[in-house]
């Protein structure tokens, strides 16, 4: 039987069939990837900028030019990181790729600018490649702040080189930097806590909105679509096969008599029917596309896509006369509960541009018909 249309505009992304630490693994995922993307093209610019002022274009060309295209490289494959199907490469795979990438770029950063400031000192170079490494080592701190103990050793790769140099030649300046990469790691603890509590909350919220969304569109009593999610479905479902050509019948179905189980029976076993009855209308209208509802009170609706009206009349009759053949349920006291139905039928023909409200206005007045002409019948549209 077809499920209840997915919610519109919301996570069409999320997948509550996946488990929490998936679901998690999935974010962190997408999240390392678009970060790892990020972050490339500003180790260009600041190795460009800081060779340039530190003269290191002219006095070094081929080394300051080869760091130039390692450092262009690793920009271009930060690029080229794209969250391919886990079918096909784990999570964890990909994950670790990106951060191979990103590793290698801090590395190569820390080194790069250790040698800038041994060899470059009172050039405006040196200042911008130290600005520099202090915006590398924030973005750690925070944007990948995703995994603490690489981040940390991201930071440690970015700083510790420059640091052992600042402490040869400037100690103030080293001690002041020092300071800033301990206050950096304090710093990245706290982001990685905060990044997953909100990944945490996040998920619980789509579960939670997945979960409503479910109850919204299902009847509590019978287990089958409700009104709204029906009337969603028959939408969906009139433009869907305008389209290809097909045609769709409705039925509606109202049991005979049903205040009669309530008054003689008592409510519960009211209740019991109703559930028996939906579960006999799930398994007899069970086919691909087809939708079973609870219209409301002891009222059903059955929607059958690519079915004409013949057959959804000879298939609305069948489903009467097994009703009619045996009882659903037996009473507390071992009596049989006699059910019946009567059966209003209606087909959307190819081509018609009949509204779905016309068209179920026609088949409820067919269905009063069958109740008029004496109940447990089956009663169509007239042509
Ligand atoms: P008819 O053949 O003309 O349809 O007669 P009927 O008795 O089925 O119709 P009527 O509209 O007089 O009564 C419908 C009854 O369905 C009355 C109402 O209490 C009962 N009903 C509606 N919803 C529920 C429900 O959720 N549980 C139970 N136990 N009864 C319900
Ligand atoms: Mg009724
Ligand atoms: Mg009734």
């Amino acid at each position: 039987m077809r499920e209840p249309p997915p919610p519109s505009g919301l996570n069409a992304n999320f997948d509550s069939t996946l488990g929490l630490a998936e679901l998690a693994q999935r974010e962190e995922l997408v999240d390392t990837l678009a970060r790892t993307r990020l972050g490339g093209p500003f180790y260009v610019l600041g190795w460009a900028l800081a060779g340039v002022g530190a003269d290191l274009h002219e006095q070094q060309p081929v080394l300051f030019a080869g760091l130039m295209f390692l450092f262009a490289l690793l920009a271009l494959l930060r690029q080229r990181v794209h969250v391919q199907p886990i079918s096909e490469v784990s999570a964890r795979r990909q994950i670790l790729q990106a951060w191979g990438i990103v590793m290698l770029s801090v590395v190569l950063w820390g080194l790069a600018t250790a040698w800038l400031l041994w060899c470059a000192r009172s050039t405006v170079g040196y200042e911008i490649a130290l600005f520099a490494t202090v915006a590398f080592v924030a973005a750690m701190a925070h944007t990948f702040a995703i995994r603490e103990r690489f981040a940390r050793i991201g930071i440690l790769a970015l700083c510790l080189p420059p640091l052992a140099v600042l402490v040869a030649s400037e100690p103030l300046l080293g001690l002041a930097f020092a300071f800033f990469v301990a206050y950096s790691l304090f710093v990245l603890r706290r982001s990685t806590r905060e990044y997953w509590q909100r990944v945490h909350q996040g998920i619980a919220l789509k579960s939670q909105r997945d979960q409503f969304e479910q109850q919204s569109r299902r009847d509590v009593l019978t287990g089958l679509a409700n009104r709204l999610c029906f009337e969603l479905s028959l939408q969906a479902l009139q433009a869907d096969l305008t389209r290809c050509g097909q045609p769709f019948s409705l039925l509606l179905l109202d049991l005979d008599h049903f205040k009669d189980i309530n008054d003689l029976n008592g409510h519960t076993a009211g209740d019991a029917v109703l559930s028996a009855f939906g579960q006999r209308l799930r398994e007899h209208f069970g086919g691909d596309g087809e939708v079973a509802a609870r219209w409301g009170g002891e009222e059903f609706a059955v929607l059958l896509p690519g079915v004409g009206m013949r057959q959804a009349s000879a298939r609305a009759e069948a489903f009467r006369a097994q009703l009619e053949s045996g009882p659903l349920l037996h009473s507390a006291e071992g009596e049989p509960l006699d059910l019946r139905v009567s059966i209003g039928v209606g087909a959307d023909v190819v081509g018609s541009t009949c509204p779905i409200a016309s068209l179920l206005q026609q088949v409820d007045v067919a269905l009063y018909r069958a109740k008029r002409r004496g109940r447990n019948r089956v009663e169509a549209v007239a042509a």
